[in-house]
């Protein structure tokens, strides 16, 4: 008997454990002699790229019902490390304490923002997991009933000037009406300075559409909790701070003697593995891969789940001794929503803009209600082996 342990149930484990018993499935392998194993330390999947819109009910997604269903075993709790040379994860006390052996690991434990350092970062509010989102959305409840639709004089200011915090700001426009000053921030000085010159004028446009007073090239020194401090001196006042900061990869990549990017990505090869761990692949947020010759993956829900894809792939494949696949993903879009101003939807590397305002906005939609979501487990094994395999999808292809 062997096994596959999948270390994070986000868009790339879920994915990667979906392709796994795919493949299990496909090469007529019992799931006793292969047992896939998920863990994580939240028993849903959470639909991070959605968060902007307020926490939801549907924004979480059960893992148990979608796994039980295709035979992979899930394990709700922490791995506090990960130990390579002994093919051994280490569970946190409050999840057993235990060590659990692998023959194939697929670290898929995401990303989270870090806390600016900075004096009173605490006392701000993000939207990096539910929990926070839903803070953020009691706070903004309480603050709407404190004032009624009148938030005249209220300001808010969102910290972060890239995707995340121009859906969040141009959001809170839509759902807090016309009165509350809305600022967006960054030290950078350019809105969406990592988006690229394409979409830079439509997201110009918007922003001015949603009456955002952006401020440019300003560095926070601290944060209280009615305001924040510039370097040079100026004080905003603020109802609320919301930091939309950058993501960063999970702690778990430390496990491992391997080259990382700047945002704590480990370097994985074509298969997605790391050169010195024959037993290891890596998928989503914690990877960089290159998806063509020329580009790599973003920390983003369209490469976690293709990575996840063949990463689970790949794991049955390295365990059966067939032939690994090598990762590819050459065509990219992005959808960035900018609230009452609509959508604005791109294709290619260089995010050549096709659809903006009202058509932008029904893609963006799709997107979020539709296109990310996992397969039902109503919908049987057969529908949900078909719909993520990567053998079945590139012979359709
Ligand atoms: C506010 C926001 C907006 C975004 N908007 C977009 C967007 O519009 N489009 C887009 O493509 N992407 C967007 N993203 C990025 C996208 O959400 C991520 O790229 C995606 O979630 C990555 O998937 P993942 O599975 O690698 O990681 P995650 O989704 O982070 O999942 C990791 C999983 O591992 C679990 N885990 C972590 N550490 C441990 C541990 N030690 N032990 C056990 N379990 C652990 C976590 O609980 C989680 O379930 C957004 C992200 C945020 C935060």
């Amino acid at each position: 008997m062997s096994n596959i342990s999948i270390v994070g149930g986000g868009f790339a484990g879920l994915w990667a454990a979906m392709s796994a018993a795919a493949e299990r499935d496909r090469l007529g392998i019992s799931p006793n002699d292969l047992t896939i194993d998920l863990i994580s330390n939240t028993p849903d999947l959470v639909m991070r790229p959605r968060l902007y819109e307020g926490a939801k009910p549907d924004m979480r997604v059960p893992l148990r019902p979608l796994l039980d269903t295709i035979k992979v075993q899930f394990d709700l709790a922490t791995v506090v490390g990960v130990r390579p040379s002994e093919n051994l994860i280490d569970l946190s006390e409050l999840s057993s304490g235990r060590s659990l052996r692998y023959d194939r690991l697929i670290l898929a434990s995401g990303s989270h923002m870090p806390t600016l350092p900075i004096p009173g970062a605490a006392n701000g509010f993000s939207i990096d997991t539910f929990s926070q989102a839903e803070k953020l959305d009691n706070f903004l409840e309480g603050l709407s009933r404190h004032n009624g639709r009148d938030l005249n004089g209220v300001t808010i200011v969102v910290v972060g000037a890239s995707f995340t915090g121009i859906e969040l700001v141009t959001e809170l426009r839509q759902r807090l009406g016309t009165k509350v000053r809305l600022v967006l921030l960054d030290h950078a000085e350019h809105v969406g300075s990592d988006l690229g010159a394409n979409l830079n004028p439509v997201i110009l446009n918007a922003l001015s559409e949603c009456d955002i007073d952006i401020r440019l090239g300003e560095k926070i020194t601290s944060a209280g909790e009615n305001s924040l401090l510039l370097e040079g001196g100026e004080v905003i006042a603020a109802a609320a701070v919301v930091f939309a900061t950058g993501l960063r990869a999970s702690p778990l990549t430390a496990a491992f003697n391997a080259e990382t990017d700047p945002a704590g990505r480990l370097l994985v090869n074509e298969f997605l593995g790391l050169e010195k761990e024959a037993a290891v692949f890596i998928a989503g947020d914690v990877a960089r891969a290159m998806a063509d010759d020329d580009h790599a993956t973003f920390m983003s829900c369209q490469h976690a789940t293709e990575l996840g894809r063949y990463a689970g792939y790949n794991a049955v494949q390295s365990l059966t001794g067939g032939p690994l696949r090598p990762y590819r993903q050459e065509s990219y879009a992005t959808c960035l929503d900018l609230g009452p101003a609509g959508a604005v939807f791109t294709t290619g590397w260089d995010r050549e803009v096709q659809k903006t305002g009202s058509e932008g906005k029904s893609i963006k939609r799709q997107i979020n209600q539709e296109w990310i979501y996992p397969p039902k487990p109503s919908v049987g094994t057969k529908a949900i082996f078909q719909a993520v395999s990567l053998t079945q999808s590139s012979q359709a292809a």
